[in-house]
């Protein structure tokens, strides 16, 4: 049996007997959400959705969806909330979101919040991940990309094994939205716009908030204990 197929069922039967995670991942760009959802992904056996991967898969298939949101995303602007929400809407309807999900960049205003509610999703747990801006922009200019499998690496924090080459064999880059002045506006627009969510889920009482540490596995041992404090099997700490 391949590798990944294991690892997938070894989760999934792990993810048994785990409570049911419906999760909002909250945080700046480059707070490592991206990271931690793959990471929860694996553990629980559930699906991690990144609205902004599926955006960039939708440019590079220069799909009339792509062509929309393609100069918002190169500003460091915000897609319109209809297109993103219409996204979000048909990847929940899937059949693998079912037994849970993991939100990554998703809702990013209060108006999508708000949809969420509507759609009647309900959410279980949402960890916001704190980084200040400063390490945010250090973070960003050594974040790497496979445009092919779509894995994230950092060149001091997450390297990939293989250097500047993907685990996959792909040469990795660097996301265009990752370029340092268009990182200090969607640090603007995560601060006027993203922020104000922490107090829409503080007042669900679904907040919790922990702080990105400089060492990954630092901030997965936290990410773990934020998810599991409220583990009510009690198994598989
Ligand atoms: P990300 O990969 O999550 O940093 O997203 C990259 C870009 O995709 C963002 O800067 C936005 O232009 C767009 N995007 C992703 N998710 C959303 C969202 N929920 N609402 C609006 N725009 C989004």
């Amino acid at each position: 049996m391949k590798k990944a197929e294991s690892r997938r069922k070894r989760a999934a039967k792990r993810g048994k007997n785990m409570r049911k995670l419906n999760l909002i991942l909250l945080g700046a760009p480059g707070a490592g959400k991206g990271t931690q959802a793959e990471l929860i992904s694996e553990r629980y056996g559930i699906p991690a959705i990144s609205t902004g991967a599926i955006i960039r898969e939708e440019i590079a298939a220069g799909s009339e969806l792509g062509l929309t949101v393609k100069a918002c995303m190169e500003r460091g602007e915000l897609a319109p909330d209809e297109v993103v929400i219409g996204i979000i809407k048909s990847r929940l309807a899937r059949p693998d979101c079912e037994r849970g999900f993991i939100l990554d960049g998703f809702p990013r205003t209060v108006p999508q919040a708000e949809a969420l509610d509507q759609m009647g999703v309900e959410i279980t747990d949402v960890v916001s991940i704190e980084v200040d801006d400063e390490a945010i922009a250090r973070r960003m200019s050594g974040r790497r990309v496979c445009k092919k499998c779509g894995a994230t690496y950092h060149t001091v924090y997450n390297p990939s094994p293989k250097g500047e080459t993907c685990v996959c064999g792909e040469p990795l880059t660097r996301r265009a939205d990752d370029d340092p002045d268009v990182v200090k506006s969607r640090l603007a627009v995560y601060h006027e716009q993203t922020e104000p969510l922490k107090a829409f889920y503080k007042e669900k009482g679904l907040l919790k908030i922990i702080f990105g540490q400089e060492k990954l596995e630092d901030t997965t041992a936290l990410m773990r204990g934020a998810l599991e404090s409220g583990d009510v099997t009690g198994k598989d700490r």
